[in-house]
């Protein structure tokens, strides 16, 4: 009856709450996180094929959280795009990273993810390359990661936001090809300096015969547009055999290294080549 009705309705409600409750928590120790430096740089090797050399190291986020223990991206980044704690989440990784790069072989390429949010700042570009500046890394030595959304929005900022970096020397990455819906139209309009597969494809690739030549097609696309590619998500020997041969020129994955703190980066590149 009425009654029962208005008693799923309060219970509804009061979960409601509770979440939102949960959330607006969450919201607020995240912001004091990123004010008090507790969102860190982990950092995934990213390997030559096929000599396993690491060339680069890509920083992901991660919380290390009080009570919760460490948090990955999915458990924060969402909350930090909507709130517009992003833009200053990003530019702390990115002074943190810039510094522990300083101590890495020159070499070593960094590289940073971009949120298509942070794309609405039209000094984008004029604060990455401040934070180059203040630590003394080179431009030539980072890499910034962008997806298709970024680009969705107002394509002539992000081109003039991208070609400012370019210009200095800081490279243009496209990340998670193949899962935009208009790949080959932001290929045609702008010039971007790799490509990485993304995960879900180099998956299936020795499972599937359709999927392999999905990711044959995108290495050579890559190439004969002058880009190099990046295969994510390696897990297999059989993978990095297949995607060498297919001429990818890099690789990523957990086969090669998971992401790690800036301790264990150390320990790794004096250990030599991947296994
Ligand atoms: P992404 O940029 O595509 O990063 C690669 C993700 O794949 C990472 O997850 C990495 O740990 C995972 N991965 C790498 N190799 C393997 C593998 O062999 N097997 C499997 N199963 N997974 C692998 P993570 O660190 O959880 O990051 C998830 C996403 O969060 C990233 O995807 C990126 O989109 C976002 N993200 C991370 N850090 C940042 C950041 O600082 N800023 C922004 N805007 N986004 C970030
Ligand atoms: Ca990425
Ligand atoms: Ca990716
Ligand atoms: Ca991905």
């Amino acid at each position: 009856g009425k009654r029962e009705g208005r008693g799923t309705c309060r219970v509804f409600e009061d979960s409601m709450d509770a979440e939102l409750r949960e959330r607006a928590a969450l919201e607020a120790e995240l912001r004091e996180a990123i004010e008090s430096g507790k969102i860190e740089p982990f950092y995934q090797p990213v390997v030559s094929l096929p000599q396993r050399d690491c060339v680069g190291l890509e920083v992901l986020a991660r919380w290390r959280h009080p009570t919760r223990g460490l948090l990955g991206p999915d458990q924060f980044i969402p909350i930090a795009e909507e709130t517009g704690m992003i833009a200053d989440l990003s530019y702390h990784l990115l002074r943190q990273a810039c510094l522990d790069a300083r101590s890495w072989p020159s070499h070593l390429l960094l590289a940073i993810n971009i949120a298509p949010q942070q794309f609405q700042d039209r000094d984008l570009a004029q604060r990455i390359l401040a934070i180059l500046a203040e630590t003394g890394l080179s431009p030539h030595r980072l890499e910034v990661e962008i997806t298709e959304s970024a680009l969705v929005r107002d394509l002539e900022a992000a081109r003039a936001t991208l070609t400012s970096l370019q210009n200095l020397g800081v490279r243009i990455a496209l990340d998670d090809f193949g899962t935009g819906y208009s790949s080959l139209y932001h290929l045609r309009e702008l010039k971007f300096d790799k490509l990485k597969i993304d995960r879900s494809y180099v998956d299936t690739i020795t499972m599937s015969a359709e999927r392999a030549k999905l990711v044959d097609a995108i290495i050579k696309l890559g190439s004969s547009l002058g880009l190099v590619t990046t295969a994510e998500g390696i897990e297999t020997d059989a993978s990095v055999d297949w995607l060498s041969d297919q001429g990818c020129d890099f690789g990523q994955g957990y086969l090669f290294g998971k992401p790690m703190p800036k301790e264990d980066v150390a320990q790794m590149l004096r250990a030599g080549p991947m296994p």
